[in-house]
């Protein structure tokens, strides 16, 4: 039976498990539509990587001789269902729809529903470009009271061999973490990430989108990234050679003015199906055996994506849809205007939604630690601050942003995907960055009118929900250091209750 073949925008990769089954007379349909460009105000520069790389995508199946359907944006088509709607009426020889699953829950759900509105059969493939299916997770997760990730990763160590000698971790530790976490001194070089020079294709791209979605964060006419899987390796084995050397020691500092540091920036063509997940391991843990790169760089790397990466999406899709809903310290205080412009005099956090603006990107720390560190210090709405992270990074789809966001930046699941919420004072950032050498407010001041804000934020936050925190084992110190405070705690949390007022001048 010949069959539509469904290929989504973060589905771009020759090895998806419904173009392996291609055959001649199937036809393959790509279609930019309106009801997923549009369902966040996303970044300028996240519409056009995925709508670029989805053409250069078409083009190379098209040189392959695949019978192709491509639905520009121009021709305003609103839903994906409508897409393959107006390709099955136009060739009724179709009589089977494929899709390798999305994602996301919002869509799975809804492709649940096609074979029944369609009339044909639909077929659903597993999306084997992630290492753990999702029978796999759900027997990790199953009987298990906690979910922590350490311990699914070393499953996944073992699963795929990586790092491994003789069943043993490679240098005999599970995990290299420790010798990370350095800050970047001020002499410190800091090569470039590969970019690229947009093409005819990605011009045009850039120009719809300042057409379509002149108000969306960022400006189009920056595009730089990848749009092709040769180019995104290529950008790869770059960072590969000259960056990954020292991405564990420095992965968590930030440095003003950087916005990359000795980051990969590989997860928007990792989630778009640019790059493959396994072999940019391979290649990682080759550099360490050739000795190119410190075990504790390519452990911390390989890490972050058979262990953080997996994890997420395993919880995702284990807690979807109820996941969504949760907001366990009920914040909901409207999210400031400055999240969307970055007019802030908090430097650090100007810093963060700077290079997000910029570049569609900013790192792990930035986005846990100043953005997401604010946003619960200060109770903002899950809703709202979830619906930044999908609009505002390249890198984002749900089943990826969801958990980082609503789970490990706020802590809304109570606790389900880390085992306490990543807060911290103003100290943390001063540790990890120069930011507060260049900012208005002191660092070292909780009360006066030039006190960081972080600082007060922070103990009215350990204050206000001590009902559900003060029992949590790895909270106990920060809770009797509280306790020290004694009467300074009223002026504290009134402080605190004076920068919630005035939070849109901060
Ligand atoms: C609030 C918040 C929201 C986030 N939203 C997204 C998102 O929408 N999409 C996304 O891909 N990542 C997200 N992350 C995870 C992480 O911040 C990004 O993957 C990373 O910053 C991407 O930059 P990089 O490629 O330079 O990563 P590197 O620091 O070079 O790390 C290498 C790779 O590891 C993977 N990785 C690292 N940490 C995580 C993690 N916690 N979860 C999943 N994968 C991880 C990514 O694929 C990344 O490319 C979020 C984190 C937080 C705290
Ligand atoms: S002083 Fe406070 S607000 Fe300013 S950069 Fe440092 S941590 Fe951020």
């Amino acid at each position: 039976m010949p069959a539509l073949i469904l290929i989504l925008g973060d589905q771009l990769s020759p090895a998806l498990p419904s173009l392996r089954h291609w055959q001649p007379d199937d036809h393959i349909l790509m279609a930019e539509v309106a009801a997923e460009g549009e369902y966040v105000p996303h970044h300028q520069l996240k519409l056009v990587l995925i709508f670029s790389a989805m053409r250069h995508f078409a083009k190379a199946l098209q040189a392959q001789g695949c019978q192709l359907h491509y639905i520009q944006y121009q021709q305003q088509v609103r839903s994906l269902l409508a897409a393959v709607q107006q390709t099955l009426a136009q060739h009724p020889e179709l009589t089977q729809l494929r899709i390798t699953e999305p994602g996301e829950y919002r869509l799975a759900a809804e492709m649940q529903q096609w074979s029944a509105q369609l009339g044909i059969p639909v077929d659903i493939l597993e999306d084997d470009r992630f290492i753990a299916s999702h029978a796999m997770f759900r027997r990790w997760a199953s009987g298990r009271s906690q979910f922590r990730m350490e311990y699914f990763y070393r499953e996944m160590r073992r699963y795929t061999g990586l790092l491994m000698d003789n069943q043993q971790p490679a240098g005999g530790q599970w995990n290299y973490d420790a010798e990370n976490r350095e800050a970047c001194p001020a002499n410190q070089q800091i090569p470039a990430p590969l970019s690229f020079t947009p093409d005819d294709i990605t011009e045009q791209v850039i120009s719809m989108v300042r057409d379509y979605f002149p108000a969306n964060m960022g400006n189009a006419a920056d595009f730089s990234f990848a749009v092709t899987g040769k180019d995104a390796r290529a950008a790869f084995l770059h960072f590969v050679s000259v960056h990954l050397p020292l991405f564990g020691r420095y992965q968590d500092a930030m440095k003003q003015g950087e916005a990359y540091l000795f980051h990969s920036i590989c997860s928007m063509y990792l989630n778009c199906g640019l790059l493959d997940a396994r072999w940019m391991c391979l290649q990682v843990e080759q550099a360490w055996r050739a000795g190119n790169v410190p075990l504790a760089a390519a452990e911390g790397f390989i890490r972050q994506i058979i262990g953080w990466r997996e994890y997420v999406r395993g919880l995702y899709w284990l807690q979807m849809p109820a996941y969504r809903q949760l907001n366990f310290l009920q914040a909901n205080r409207p999210l400031p205007g400055w999240y969307w412009t970055g007019q802030t005099r908090m430097n650090c956090l100007a810093q963060a939604i700077g290079h997000t603006i910029k570049h569609a990107y900013s790192h792990h720390i930035q986005r846990l630690m100043l953005t997401g560190n604010f946003a619960n210090l200060a109770g903002l709405s899950v809703d709202a601050v979830t619906d930044w992270y999908l609009a505002v990074y390249a890198d984002a789809f749900e089943w990826v942003e969801l958990p980082n966001t609503l789970g490990m930046a706020l802590f809304a699941d109570g606790g389900q995907l880390g085992s306490k919420p990543y807060v911290a004072s103003g100290n943390y950032i001063n540790k990890m960055s120069n930011y507060c050498q260049h900012c208005v407010y002191d660092v070292k001041e909780t009360l006066g009118a030039r006190a960081c804000p972080f600082n007060a934020l922070y103990w009215d936050f350990l204050a206000r929900h001590e009902d559900k925190l003060g029992n949590n084992p790895r909270l106990q110190l920060t809770y009797q250091q509280w306790r020290r405070k004694g009467d300074n705690q009223a002026a504290i949390r009134a402080k605190a209750a004076d920068l919630l007022i005035a939070i849109e001048t901060l």
